[in-house]
């Protein structure tokens, strides 16, 4: 059965396809010619996650689904959160930039708790399921580490000394909200499957 992630992130559709297996067909937006600019113009990952997966079922009328990912700092109200992309302005994705202005933000504050989020949704013959997925940790004073992207440097994930971008690739998509979030939806699709 064939079945759209709306993204062209090839780690994103390596990481779903290995865990799915075979059962699915997974096609990305190249896969299936969409090379639009879909609009992420919600005020929510639930919300953008659905507006991505719901474009393309409306115009492909293909199951598909989407996800979408932010850091949610405590001391900062959940912000970025849905912002966390173009925290820093712009048109978004300098993390440098980003992690600047986040360290700045919590400079002398003692409550540096944050979480990492990602919603999916996702459309099966015109229903909506969603999942969820979290990883829970803090914000580092300084940067440390360069694998990874994104916050991975200033991103410490409960239970282990090292940042994200120290514990590299293996450990975090082990732990790795993403890696949550698509277990819930490959539990999810291996069950709906067998029905
Ligand atoms: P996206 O929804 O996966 O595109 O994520 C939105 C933004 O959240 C990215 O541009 C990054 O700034 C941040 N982000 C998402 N996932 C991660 C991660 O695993 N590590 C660090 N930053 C992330």
């Amino acid at each position: 059965m064939k079945l759209v992630f709306a993204t062209n992130n090839a780690h994103k559709l390596e990481e779903v396809s290995a865990m799915l297996g075979d059962t699915f067909e997974l096609l990305s937006l190249n896969d299936i010619n969409c090379h639009a600019d879909i609009p992420e113009t919600a005020d929510t990952l639930e919300g953008n996650a659905r507006l991505k997966a719901s474009f393309v079922y409306q115009n492909y009328g293909l199951n598909c689904f989407a996800d979408d990912t932010g850091l949610e700092v405590e001391a900062l109200g959940g912000a970025p959160g849905v912002y966390s992309a173009r925290y820093a302005g712009g048109e978004g994705h300098d993390s440098e930039a980003n992690m600047r202005k986040l360290l700045a933000e919590l400079e002398g504050k003692d409550n540096r708790k944050a979480r990492f989020r990602t919603a999916i949704s996702l459309i099966l013959d015109g229903k909506e399921y969603l999942f969820e997925g979290i990883v829970n940790g803090e914000i580092t004073t300084e940067k440390r580490g360069d694998s990874g992207f994104g916050y991975d440097p200033v991103f410490r994930p409960d239970g282990y000394e090292q940042t994200f971008a120290e514990l590299g690739h293996e450990i975090k998509n082990q732990i790795s909200h993403r890696a949550r979030a698509v277990q819930k939806l490959c539990e999810f699709l291996r069950q709906w499957k067998s029905l």
